[in-house]
């Protein structure tokens, strides 16, 4: 059988599997030399592997970007129900210093500690969190 790739090399034995360079169902089915099998068709198969491998990447890349930006819209949401809730807690503060409660005031104090202990901790967790994935 005459090598169905370079047409001129005699195939002893079994030859090789000549797929994808030619269909290995010709007419006699098809099969190629050792010579085309390394120099032609092993590399078109690392070829096609690669581009696999490759679209495979992309495609995580894209995904890994669209995870990341949820990431960051959540991290931006948070950010601004923390900051809102800093504003309500100075807004009241400022509407109940007029009134002069002492008790109110005090409970304000509490509030106020809590946000910061909130944004210092939220803070600290994303700069982790963020250490964690570099
Ligand atoms: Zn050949």
């Amino acid at each position: 059988m005459i090598c169905c790739i370079c047409k001129v090399e005699e195939i002893k034995g079994m030859g090789n599997n000549p797929e994808p360079v030619k269909s290995m169902t010709g007419r006699f089915g098809n099969r190629c030399c050792d010579f085309c099998n390394y120099s032609v068709v092993l590399p078109a198969r690392m070829a096609s592997a690669s581009a696999e491998i490759a679209d495979k990447a992309e495609s995580v890349a894209k995904e890994l970007e669209k995870v990341t930006n949820q990431r960051d819209n959540l991290v931006a949401m948070v950010r601004n129900v923390l900051a809102d809730f800093v504003e309500i807690i100075k807004v009241e503060k400022q509407s109940l210093a007029v009134q002069d409660s002492e008790r109110h005031q005090g409970w304000l104090e509490a509030m106020s500690c809590a946000v910061s202990t909130i944004e210092t901790n939220f803070e600290h967790c994303y700069e982790k969190i963020n250490k964690e994935n570099d």
